[in-house]
């Protein structure tokens, strides 16, 4: 059974088609620039080098019919026609209060992701013409939907409420609703898996740190807290996100800077963060070059985002009472020693010892704690694909 996984945005959607009889990926691409000029697709097959084609994408329907052409394609395609397809598995970022779990999309479910776009406006409208696109092209093919706030969605009301009048919450569902849960699932049930223990005895704080990044409380298999919000733009300093901030800064600034309601949002969503901070980059590699080079704004973004990670670590063992294991993944949890060695240093207390040379290791799943640790500290790389499509799997069976 072949799965294919699709993660649409408003201009690129990145696809891979998963052979799930053994969960090898056969192909992974990327449509770049849809509705803008220039675009392309780009598709690689296993571990060969990505072959760019440019192609004309006016939009997301475009984009599907040249994912299938380049999956059949007879030079650089893994199948011989599309009905090798069994079933589609589809990233949505917002389920709201209304999934707490994938689902099997039909009218009533694309009905209910429609009516998350208030909360969502950024997120959801383009996952939804992703999922439209698919089904006028392959109207036969099974798909469901995989959403990244269901994982969360075991929260206590405690955590994900926020202490503004209560009536708000119930006219606007203005609550905590969390992000990559896909990711912090995939890389909890990995570590229970790692550890040779069962998921229901462990206590796990998992670091999603990329360009957006995330850390969650999972206890016993199930979110209990994590550090995005309403929306991705609470908890850590980001690439170009500002994490938390004193609300009254929002309205400070928009009365100086006279500011629109657009206008503040994107300075703190795409203005901020360790780019704001740094004026250099958002991209850590940027940030690191920069630093040593002697550039005290670049490296006080890098002491910004560690501090970030170090605080929510601690708050999370304070609200599990411990921890057995610190997880990071993405980017920069999987590829940045630097990172970690600064989040790490200094929690012996809690029994969390790193050692300096597994720590060098990037990018695989490695134990980097010192045996005499208490704490187990693992990076795993996440996969959210394969996360998705094992889902896409378990709901249709
Ligand atoms: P993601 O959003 O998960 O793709 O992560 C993107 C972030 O990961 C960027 O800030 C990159 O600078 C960072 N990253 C990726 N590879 C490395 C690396 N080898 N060293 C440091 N940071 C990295």
């Amino acid at each position: 059974m072949k799965v294919l996984v699709i993660n649409a945005g408003s201009s690129s959607l990145k696809y891979q088609l998963i052979d799930m009889t053994n969960e090898s990926v056969l192909a992974k691409g990327l449509c770049d620039r849809i509705g803008i000029e220039n675009s392309f697709i780009k598709q690689s097959r296993g571990e060969e080098d990505a072959v760019v084609i440019s192609k004309v994408l006016k939009n997301h329907k475009d984009a599907i019919e040249a994912v299938i052409s380049a999956l059949t394609d007879d030079k650089i395609g893994v199948i011989k026609s599309m009905s090798e397809i069994s079933a589609v598995g589809h990233r949505i970022v917002h389920g709201g209060e209304k999934f707490n779990s994938s689902a099997v999309i039909d009218e009533n479910v694309m009905e209910a992701v429609r009516e998350c776009i208030d909360i969502a406006p950024l997120h959801n409208p383009p996952n939804i013409i992703g999922i439209e696109a698919c089904q006028q092209i392959m109207p036969n093919v099974p798909m469901v939907g995989v959403f990244d706030t269901t994982f969360h969605s075991t929260m206590p009301e405690q955590a994900y409420l926020y202490a503004i009048p209560y009536e708000l919450y119930q006219k606007y569902g203005i609550r905590k609703y969390g992000f990559h849960g896909t990711s912090h699932k995939y890389v909890s049930e990995r570590t229970a898996e790692l550890l040779g223990k069962p998921l229901s005895d462990l206590k796990i704080i998992t670091c999603h740190l990329g360009n957006g990044s995330s850390i969650c409380a999972v206890n016993k298999g199930k979110s209990i807290d994590t550090s995005m919000g309403f929306t991705p733009l609470q908890g850590l300093a980001m690439g170009t996100r500002s994490g938390t901030i004193d609300p009254e800064v929002v309205t400070f600034l928009m009365e100086k800077e006279d500011l629109t309601v657009k206008g503040v949002s994107t300075l703190l969503n795409k203005k901020s963060g360790v780019l704001g901070v740094s004026g250099v980059s958002s991209d850590f590699r940027d940030l690191h070059a920069a630093a040593d080079e002697g550039n005290k704004r670049a490296q006080l973004a890098l002491d910004i985002f560690a501090y970030g990670v170090k605080k929510f670590i601690g708050e999370y063992i304070a609200v599990m009472n411990g921890v057995d294991a610190i997880v990071f993944t993405a980017g920069i949890g999987e590829n940045n020693s630097i990172i970690r060695k600064m989040v790490l240093n200094n929690m012996d207390f809690f029994g969390i010892k790193i050692d300096e040379d597994k720590n060098k290791i990037r990018g695989q799943e490695i134990d980097i704690s010192t045996p005499d640790a208490t704490v187990r500290t693992l990076v795993i790389p996440t996969n959210e694909e394969l996360a998705i499509a094992r889902e896409t799997m378990r709901l249709l069976k």
